[in-house]
């Protein structure tokens, strides 16, 4: 007994000038078997340009000439560069030539008309597929003389097999007359190759129709099912069913297995790669439907059968493009029978295709979303049908939302798996994005959203990224990189692969900036030489550009890295909150300014559901803000909180021993870069009374930075001159410094430079003389020590010890706080 024949479906985008066509025939050369059916679309993008002269048409534009002449150019040039043989060449050049014959005078009675008639259109739209075959199979039999290989091609009218009629949902096929038509057909071939047009076929009246647009992949798997062969392969420009849309997730990862259902509705829901109505002619004869890159035919591809791979709950994420949600609105519809049905049965009288339906379970709305297109005259329907209610105010508003696409999460396992939709819905909260309808499908099959079009990609990016189909990306811009900025991009550069790797995370440096200048990436910019590139790409700094970029639309979450010490920079922050973007912060300014923006920034935060994390602020990369939620959150009481917590100060006194002056020290210090520039910002005890200002509004506590009593070790007369004359002067008053720490000698004490808090909001900062058994006495150079006393430790409190100074440590804490923000946004790890 003969094998079963194999079906071969080449699309438009296999098939874009003669290179392809050559590619398509030595492709189905290759293949095993002698009985191959191969069906084939127009060329690419030749069914838009016969579609556009429909338009010109109609309009009666000039352009027609123009149009058709293109149209013949692109055909004769690829008969010209194919077919050697000069009869065959000009027998194919002669059908053409009555085809455009008859295509001009159609054009011409379209034009007089002004409007083309469905079967004109269609007829007009199949000389796409008419073309192609033709040439393809020539080309088929070229090289098979070539290869004197004993093959038959035989090219047949799809319209001669396949007869259909049309139905509210589309085409349904006349399965017995196009099989008693294909068994005739085939009694007479026993093997070879049969080529046949796609997309085109017969109605019942005997007349010319389409399958619809994209049809050619109905077509194969009705002529698969006809013959009922072994396979159906559909030979794209993928290499297969995708995760997501490649060129709007570039992570997309080809999906080994499908059900039929599977691909189905992700066919319904967006996914042009197939065709949603190619799998039911599949599934009557259980025929699998592989779908294989033209240009990379080893690649594995896709399968599409009855069972797939369980791996995975989620198998893709699809949209649907340009749709208005329309939304009825009335406390009379409540309880009233039959509402739903006068709705959707007058949209269908008018036929207008309703894509996903949402109703409130109190019946006070119906919400329904149609093709862009059909958007004012569904508005109009609906208004006509409810006439009498909308005057009597039982309908209070039929509101039309146009610029909308529909999000889908498609996959079987999704099936009484619980948590699939909170996930989908806090991965699209934690992107931004707002949700304006739902629907689930009692299959369960699919869960979707209706979202504003201009945030589509990033909400596809989102979800994908959200079920790990593919890494969780996040746009990432840095203002400062000084010390810790610089330190920072080196400590992430050896690490995101590994992040990438094993995180599924996916950190894009695609900005820095200075208080001058800014280097952007689209992509994202090499940590390895970031500063030669600065040097060399810099543009001057626009700090709206740069935001801008780094918010870009296709990334699904972007954040802005403060490592300045600048007010002028943290006022953006609620405009960057405002903008959905997340903030990491080691400058002091917002956390510890007055009450009011403090008060502004975190309802900013709140209001955008944004992140605003800045743990190096106080203590540098030690975990005190993170110690101190943890203990609130989980219900313990603040006591205290009390500590050295500045590194510099913490240095200047444990050097400090009496042995040398402390004006020395300092100066030692500030040339060994361990104080500010100006070593008064640490002497002054400014800047530990900030840290304690950022612990106590952690707590509640509404204090302001007046409200701490602090001592400032800058002498009076030395507090406003310049660096120099500071330098110079302060050796004038090492006498008391020396006289404070000898008194604490003979006391037993040493001089810590300390702050405190407690729970009624007494806040000081001050050079405290301390025994020299107190923990604050034994702590290394640079040492930061909080000590927490709370409920729970309260004979022993908890202490946080370690480096609090210096730029590793302190970008570290940037960088643990950047890996915090990826696992609120949903990265596992
Ligand atoms: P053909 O001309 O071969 O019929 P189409 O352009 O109709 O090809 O379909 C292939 C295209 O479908 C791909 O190039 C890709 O852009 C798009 N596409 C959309 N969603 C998906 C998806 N989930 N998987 C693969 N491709 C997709
Ligand atoms: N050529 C038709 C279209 O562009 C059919 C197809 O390609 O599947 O819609
Ligand atoms: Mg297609």
């Amino acid at each position: 007994m003969k094998n079963k024949w194999h079906v071969h479906k080449f699309g438009g985008s296999s098939l874009s000038d003669a290179e392809c066509f050559l590619r398509v025939t030595n492709l189905l050369h290759s293949q095993d078997g002698d009985r191959q059916i191969v069906v084939a679309s127009a060329m690419g993008g030749m069914t838009n340009a016969l579609e556009a002269l429909v338009d010109s048409a109609e309009k009666n534009d000039k352009s027609i000439t123009k149009e058709v002449g293109l149209i013949r150019d692109r055909y004769i040039a690829a008969v010209a560069q194919l077919i050697k043989q000069p009869e065959k060449k000009q027998s194919l050049l002669d059908l053409f030539q009555t085809d455009l014959t008859d295509l001009q005078d159609i054009l011409n009675a379209v034009s007089l008309v002004g409007n083309a008639a469905k079967r004109s259109h269609d007829i007009i739209l199949s000389f796409g597929e008419l073309w192609s075959t033709r040439l393809l199979s020539s080309l088929l039999e070229q090289m098979i003389m070539k290869d004197d290989l004993n093959r038959s091609v035989r090219w047949i009218d799809a319209r001669e097999l396949i007869v259909v009629k049309h139905g509210e949902l589309g085409p349904n096929i006349l399965w017995d007359e196009s099989s008693k038509r294909f068994s005739s057909f085939f009694k007479e071939i026993s093997d070879g190759f049969v080529v046949i047009p796609g997309f085109i076929a017969s109605d019942d009246q005997g007349l010319h129709t389409t399958l619809g647009r994209n049809g050619s992949d109905f077509s194969a798997s009705i002529i698969g099912a006809l013959v009922d062969s072994e396979d159906v392969t559909i030979w794209t420009d993928v290499s297969g069913v995708m995760s997501a849309d490649p060129y709007r997730v570039p992570e997309a990862a080809v999906i080994g297995s499908l059900t039929y259902s599977e691909a189905m509705e992700l066919a319904y829901f967006g996914a042009k790669v197939i065709h949603p109505q190619t799998m039911s002619p599949a599934v009557m004869n259980n025929i699998p439907i592989y779908i294989k890159n033209t240009f990379q035919p080893t690649d594995l591809g896709s399968k599409i059968s009855e069972f797939s791979n369980p791996d995975r709950s989620i198998k893709g994420i699809t949209t649907v493009e340009d749709v208005a949600l329309i939304n009825v609105e009335g406390a009379g519809m409540i309880g009233v029978p039959g509402t739903a049905d006068r709705l959707f049965g007058a949209l269908r009288d008018a036929g207008i295709s309703v894509i996903l339906i949402s109703q409130a379970s109190s019946e006070h709305s119906i919400c329904f979303a149609v093709p862009g297109f059909m958007a004012s005259k569904a508005d109009s329907i609906v208004k006509k049908a409810f006439n009498i209610e909308l005057k009597q105010n039982q309908i209070q508003k039929v509101e039309v939302r146009p610029e909308c696409s529909i999000i889908a999460v498609v996959g079987d396992g999704m099936a009484g798996m619980p948590g699939i939709a909170s996930r989908f819905f806090s991965t699209l909260a934690n992107a931004g994005i707002n949700v304006r309808a739902i629907a689930q499908g009692s299959s369960e099959r699919n869960i979707s959203a209706v979202i504003d079009s201009n945030v589509a990609t990033r909400a596809l990016r989102a979800a994908h990224a959200g079920f790990y189909l593919s890494t969780e990306t996040i746009s990432v811009g840095l203002i400062g990189p000084g010390n810790v900025g610089a330190t920072l991009l080196e400590q992430m550069a050896p690490q995101t692969s590994n992040l990438k790797a094993n995180f599924n995370l996916d950190f894009r440096v695609r900005g820095i900036a200075t208080s001058t200048k800014m280097l952007l990436a689209e992509r994202y910019i090499d940590l390895n030489s970031w500063q030669s590139l600065l040097e060399s790409d810099w543009q001057e700094l626009d700090m709206d550009l740069f935001v801008r970029h780094i918010n870009a639309d296709h990334l699904p979450h972007a954040v802005l890295v403060d490592c300045t010490a600048s007010d002028e920079v943290s006022r953006n922050y609620i405009d960057w909150f405002d903008q959905g973007i997340h903030v990491v912060t080691a400058n002091k300014k917002a956390q510890s300014g007055s009450l009011d923006y403090y008060d502004a920034v975190k309802h900013g935060r709140k209001a955008n559901n944004s992140h605003f994390l800045y743990e190096s602020s106080v203590g540098a990369g030690l975990p005190i803000i993170q110690t101190l939620r943890d203990l609130n959150e989980t219900g313990d009481e603040i006591i205290s909180i009390e500590g050295i917590f500045s590194g510099t100060l913490a240095y200047l006194f444990n050097v400090f021993d009496g042995s040398k002056p402390f004006s020395t020290i300092v100066k030692d210090a500030r040339d060994a870069g361990y104080t500010e520039p100006d070593p008064r910002d640490d002497l002054s005890g400014v800047d530990v009374a900030r840290k304690l200002i950022i612990l106590a509004r952690e707590l509640g506590l509404r204090l302001e930075l007046s409200d701490i009593h602090v001592e400032n070790l800058v002498p009076d007369e030395l507090r406003d001159v310049s660096i120099q004359e500071f330098l110079d002067a302060l050796p004038n008053f090492d006498f008391e410094m020396s006289e404070r720490y000898q008194k604490a000698r003979d006391q037993s004490c040493v001089l810590r430079y300390t702050g405190s808090l407690d729970k009624k909001g007494r806040a000081q900062v001050k050079l405290q003389s301390l025994p020299a058994d107190h923990s604050f006495a034994h702590i290394n150079l640079t040492d930061n020590i909080v000590r927490f006393a709370t409920g729970r430790y309260s004979d022993n409190p908890l202490v946080v010890q370690g480096p609090g100074a210096g730029p590793g440590v302190t970008a570290a804490g940037v960088f643990s706080d950047l890996l915090r923000l990826a696992r609120y946004l949903g990265a596992r790890g």
